[in-house]
């Protein structure tokens, strides 16, 4: 079945026709959800006075235009509901991303959501089924495993090649091959992030391409995760939506959380064909009806002023500059990450430092370095590569990241080799 008559069917399933969700389904999922580690972590790092890279807040603003034209809209008296679908402002600038530029409708392709979570969210609610199997790449960010399991549906997670094993540094492949074994008729979606949280990798043509085969062969749906877009080093982001034969069976997911450094504003949006839309826009209006008016109007402005002004550029730049400090910081400490190409995340392999549980190695940093991290394990279901690496955010001041390594340096002679739950 394609995609749309999919969404034509999902969407009349919305108004009454969708069998009853089973009892000891979604909401008996939701107590088994895992706890919030980035809150976990946070609350440490600010208890002990550590350096916080674990959950990725920017520890600097975005631009200034934002704070003037959102102070501007509500002074103009912006502060009441507006079009679900979202401000038509913010809708055609999404629409004029240089990355898909000219893809898609503003008026019946485009939502505005509370930032890329609710996209996410809505989308999944929208095009699963109770039963209906999705799979995920892992690690993967939490909220989709979440999701899956609150539309009552079925995760099937597949972890990512890791190349080579721990000491050399750490780079991940798209597991072509296990993906395609683990899809099977009850298959109805795939769940892409690029660039990616939390290995820093972003896809490129050939995985792009076995992507695309993989889905149209499963007649999945492809919901794309790209609120790192605008953050890749090397290569440019490419978005799954561009790849031949994708549009058509994708849901694009964005935000300005990371890309404008406003991750509390809770500005995002997703893109898909007009019947998809449809149908996420059904579910968006009954999870948070609008992200705030005035936000979303000083995020139109600066989206395009900022387009115009080169202002992507010079944020890559810096994020770059962090990246590589930090990166090196990492190396020299004895916790060997390799570059990403995107994101604002480095994984490095602590094995030479400790041996032991990831969240209890987790702790152990901030205790012995003052740095947080997060256990590569978070964003796992099983895990099985993820054993002794933690993840470190680097959308931070580069003072930050500096101190950071410096702290990491100092502690690498006493920490190394002592094993977890000794007499330290
Ligand atoms: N997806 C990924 C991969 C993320 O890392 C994050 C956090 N920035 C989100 C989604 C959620 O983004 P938002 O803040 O826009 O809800
Ligand atoms: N996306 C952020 C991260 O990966 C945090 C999201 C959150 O705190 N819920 O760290």
């Amino acid at each position: 079945m394609s995609g749309s008559a999919r969404a034509t069917e999902r969407t009349s399933g919305l108004s009454g026709s969708a069998p009853p969700r089973q009892a000891g389904g979604a909401r008996s999922a939701l107590w088994s959800l895992p706890g919030d580690v980035y809150g976990e972590m946070t609350a440490l790092a600010r208890a002990s006075g550590a350096v916080n890279l674990g959950q990725a807040m920017p520890d600097f603003d975005g631009p200034a235009v934002l704070r003037t034209a959102a102070a501007g809209a509500m002074a103009a008296g912006r502060n009441q509901y507006g079009p679900s679908a979202g401000e038509p402002e913010l809708r055609r600038a999404v629409a004029e991303r240089p990355a898909l530029a000219g893809r898609y409708d503003p008026e019946r392709e485009v939502t505005i959501t509370a930032g890329a979570t609710e996209a996410l969210a809505a989308a999944m609610l929208a095009l699963l089924d109770p039963g209906d199997e999705v799979l995920l790449i892992e690690p993967f960010y939490d909220s989709y495993p979440a999701m899956v399991a609150l539309a009552g549906a079925i995760a099937v997670p597949v972890a990512m090649e890791r190349v080579p094993p721990a000491g050399a540094g750490l780079s991940w492949r798209l597991p072509v091959d296990a993906l395609a074994a683990a899809a099977g008729p009850r298959t109805r979606m795939i769940v892409v992030n690029t660039p990616h949280n939390p290995t820093g990798r972003v896809l490129g043509p050939a995985e792009l391409g076995a992507l695309a085969d993989l889905a149209r062969r499963h007649d999945l749906y492809v919901l794309t995760d790209e609120v790192y877009e605008e953050l890749w080093f090397d290569a440019p982001h490419v978005s799954p939506a561009a790849v031949d034969g994708l549009r058509e069976r994708t849901v694009v997911c964005g935000s300005v959380s990371k890309s404008l450094s406003v991750c509390g504003w809770r500005v995002g949006w997703a893109l898909a064909p007009a019947e998809l839309t449809a149908a996420i826009r059904v579910v968006h209006r009954f999870l948070s009806f609008c992200a705030p008016p005035p936000l979303q109007l000083a995020v139109a402005e600066a989206l395009r002023a900022r387009a115009a002004g080169g202002y992507f550029d010079t944020l890559r730049e810096t994020y770059r500059r962090r990246r590589d400090l930090l990166a090196g910081a990492l190396v020299a400490a004895g916790l060997p990450a390799a570059p990403a190409q995107g994101s604002t995340f480095l994984v490095a392999d602590t094995s030479g430092w400790w041996d032991g549980e990831p969240l209890a190695v987790a702790r152990e940093l901030v205790r012995a370095a003052g740095v947080a991290g997060l256990p590569l394990t978070s964003f796992c279901a099983r895990g099985e590569n993820a054993r002794g690496v933690l993840r470190f955010a680097f959308c931070k001041d580069l003072e930050t990241l500096a101190e950071a390594g410096r702290r990491l340096r100092s502690a690498a002679p006493a920490v190394a080799a002592v094993p977890l739950g000794g007499d330290r």
